[in-house]
């Protein structure tokens, strides 16, 4: 049985959503804030419809659908989280920003309340110096988009983080139905690194060869048996998460030319086309 019945999830983007509704649905008294409370509404509404979509199609019953709906609570600010058991991180990829958050959690939360960040590239021992004491509780959590369905979780051990808080990482995962992964604190641990050249390649090809990206995106799931096209998949992500990870891990490795970054997603973020979240990426939605 676990010792984790609260969570607590600090943003409510496309990943806190998505991470807040398999918090609820295993069973898990789920708080969700963000600094827009607008976001946070929208949050709880789409994960309510998410639960209404599964018992349409008979995937869970009446029953199910409302105790999940009641485990959601949304909250104005971080404080409320003082009585969580586990509190997951999913705001933007900033290191600035999540130090900030991470050092105002270290006051507010109990002193065992182990803490996440499900960030994408972002090193988990430097995140886990904004606490002056008990960095043994930091660890990284890396859900995958949309996480809500999809089931790899990258456990991230930093060089602070206790055994004790990887196991119960571990355990929390396998709760939530997901597949985890204990992996080191690398830059973009072990899935993003290898997509970068995913996304980076395709990017270069689209560019150099002029190749239009339906093709790139057609061949890759044709011919490659991928479920997604590097374009299709960039969307998803959102143009802007996508770009700060490259940014990331360019930075990470010293600018290994390997992983520059491309001119066409700078122009893409600074347009404010950032894919399926506003409606237009690569593509039209
Ligand atoms: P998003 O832009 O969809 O959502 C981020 C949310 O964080 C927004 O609602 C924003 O209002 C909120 N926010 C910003 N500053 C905040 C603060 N100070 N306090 C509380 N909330 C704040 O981003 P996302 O795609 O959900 O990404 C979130 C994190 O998850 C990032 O670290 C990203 O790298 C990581 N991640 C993203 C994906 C993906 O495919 N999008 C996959 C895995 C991990």
């Amino acid at each position: 049985m676990s010792d984790i019945k609260t969570i607590g999830i600090i943003g409510a983007g496309t990943m806190g959503s998505g991470i807040a509704s398999s918090a609820a649905i295993s069973g898990f008294k789920t708080f969700i804030y963000d600094v827009n409370s607008g976001a946070v509404m929208n949050a709880i509404h789409k994960i309510v419809h998410g639960y209404d979509i599964l018992f349409e199609k008979g995937k869970i019953n009446d029953e199910k659908r409302k105790l999940a709906s009641g485990k959601l609570t949304g909250v104005n600010r971080l404080e409320e989280f003082s009585e969580c058991d586990f509190v997951i991180e999913a705001a933007i990829e900033d290191m600035k920003l999540k130090k900030e958050l991470f050092q105002k959690l270290g006051k507010i939360t109990r002193a065992d309340t182990i803490l996440a960040t499900n960030t994408s590239s972002l090193s988990i021992t430097v995140i886990s110096t904004a606490l002056e004491a008990n960095r043994e509780r930091i660890v990284g959590m890396h859900f995958f988009n949309p996480a809500n369905i999809m089931k790899l979780v990258e456990v991230v051990r930093g060089e602070f983080t206790s055994d004790d808080v990887v196991r119960k990482t571990v355990s929390l995962s396998k709760l939530l139905s997901k597949t985890p992964v204990i992996c080191k604190d690398t830059p973009a641990f072990i899935v993003n690194r290898v997509a970068r050249a995913f996304y980076g390649e395709a990017l270069k090809i689209h560019a150099e060869e002029s190749l239009p990206i339906e093709l790139i995106d057609r061949i890759i799931k044709e011919e490659g048996g991928f479920a997604m096209g590097p374009f299709e998949l960039m969307d998803l992500i959102g143009i802007d998460v996508n770009l700060s990870v490259t940014k990331s891990v360019y930075e990470a490795f010293f600018y290994d030319q390997k992983y520059k970054t491309s001119p066409i997603q700078q122009k893409m973020v600074d347009a404010g086309l950032l894919g399926r979240k506003t409606k237009q990426g690569f593509y039209k939605y």
